[in-house]
C-alpha cells in the first residue's frame, strides 16, 4: 500500500463499537491498521469457532420454548455445519480431518454447556440484534447476542467461547456488557436490569445488576476513549503498545517496533497460553 493510499483511507470510523475502543485501549497502533487503515484482519480459529457457536445458539433461541431440547440443538449446529465449512473464514483456516472433529467437539461443549446454563423457556425479546444509535454524540454500533424479557425487566447476555476471567479482571470483562447496557438505554429509552456472559464451555456465568451508576461510568467510558482516538488522529500519533498479545497480532509486519519485541509465537488466545495472556494483559478481549 502507497502512502498516498493509505491517507485516502486515513479516516476516523464512522462508527464504533465496544470492541474497536477496546482495541484502542490496548493497543492504539493496532486499532490505526485495523481501524483507520482498514487492512484486512483475519480473525484466527477462536474466532470462527465463536462464530459458529453464535449461529447456532441465535437459531436455537428463535425456536418456541418447548422445542428447545438438546436435540433441537444438534439438529441446528449439524444443519448449521453443513454451510458453515464453504464459508472463506472456515475454508481459510485450512483444518485437516482431525482438527476439523476438534474444533466441532470444542463447539458443541460450548453449545451445550450454554443450554445447561439457564433454562429453556426463557422469554427471548432478541437475538443477534444490531443496534446503531448516538452515545453522547458518538455513533455507536453494537450487536446484541440475545435480549431476554424478564418479570423485573430487559436482561442482556452475551455468549463466550473463550476462559474466563480471574477474579481480578472480572469487572473488565463485564464491562463490555455495561456498554452494551447504555447502548440499549438510548436506542430503547429504557435500561436493561442486568447483564450476564455465558461461559459455556466452562459452565461459568457472570452477571452483575444494571443501574444508573453503570450506565453513567460506560457512557464516560465510550466518550473518554473517542475523545483520545480524536487526540490520536488529529495528532497522528497512534502509539504502539509492545506486549507479549503482540505474538498474536496480525499487523506485525506493519509495526515498528514488532522487530525489536520479544516475538512470541503466534498462536490463538483460545489455547492456554492465550488465555493467560489475555487474563494478564488485556482483560477486554472478547472473542
Ligand atoms: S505488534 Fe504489538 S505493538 Fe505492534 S501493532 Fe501489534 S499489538 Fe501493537
Amino acid at each position: 500500500m502507497t502512502p498516498d493510499t493509505e491517507q485516502e483511507r486515513a479516516e476516523l470510523p464512522h462508527h464504533y463499537s465496544y470492541s474497536a475502543l477496546s482495541q484502542f485501549r490496548s493497543c492504539p497502533k493496532q486499532f490505526y491498521f485495523e481501524r483507520i487503515l482498514r487492512l484486512p484482519s483475519p480473525g484466527g480459529e477462536a474466532a470462527v469457532l465463536g462464530q459458529f457457536v453464535h449461529k447456532v445458539l441465535e437459531l436455537f433461541y428463535h425456536l418456541e420454548p418447548d422445542g428447545r431440547t438438546l436435540d433441537a440443538a444438534r439438529s441446528i449446529a449439524g444443519c448449521t455445519w453443513t454451510g458453515f465449512v464453504d464459508t472463506p473464514q472456515f475454508v481459510a483456516l485450512d483444518l485437516g480431518p482431525s482438527e476439523q472433529v476438534h474444533f466441532k467437539q470444542r463447539a458443541w461443549t460450548a453449545i451445550a454447556g450454554t443450554l445447561a446454563l439457564e433454562p429453556a423457556r426463557v422469554r427471548v425479546l432478541s437475538t443477534e440484534e444490531r443496534i446503531e444509535t448516538r452515545i453522547d454524540g458518538v455513533p455507536f454500533l453494537s450487536i446484541i447476542d440475545r435480549a431476554d424479557q424478564t418479570d423485573l425487566g430487559v436482561v442482556i447476555t452475551d455468549y463466550k467461547t473463550g476462559n474466563p476471567p480471574s477474579e481480578r479482571f472480572r469487572d473488565a470483562r463485564l464491562r463490555q456488557l455495561h456498554v452494551y447496557s447504555a447502548v440499549w438505554a438510548a436506542a430503547k429509552a429504557a435500561a436493561p436490569v442486568a447483564v450476564r456472559l455465558l461461559y459455556g464451555s466452562h459452565g461459568i456465568e457472570l452477571s452483575e445488576p444494571v443501574s444508573g451508576e453503570t450506565v453513567a461510568s460506560a457512557r464516560s467510558w465510550i466518550t473518554k476513549t473517542v475523545e483520545t482516538i480524536q487526540r490520536a488522529h488529529a495528532s497522528e500519533t497512534f502509539a504502539v503498545n509492545p506486549t507479549q498479545l503482540c505474538g498474536y497480532c496480525p499487523f506485525q509486519q506493519r509495526c515498528p517496533v514488532f522487530s525489536t519485541s520479544a516475538r512470541p509465537p503466534r498462536r490463538s488466545p483460545s489455547d492456554g497460553l492465550g488465555a493467560a495472556v489475555q487474563q494478564s494483559l488485556l482483560p477486554s478481549v472478547s472473542t
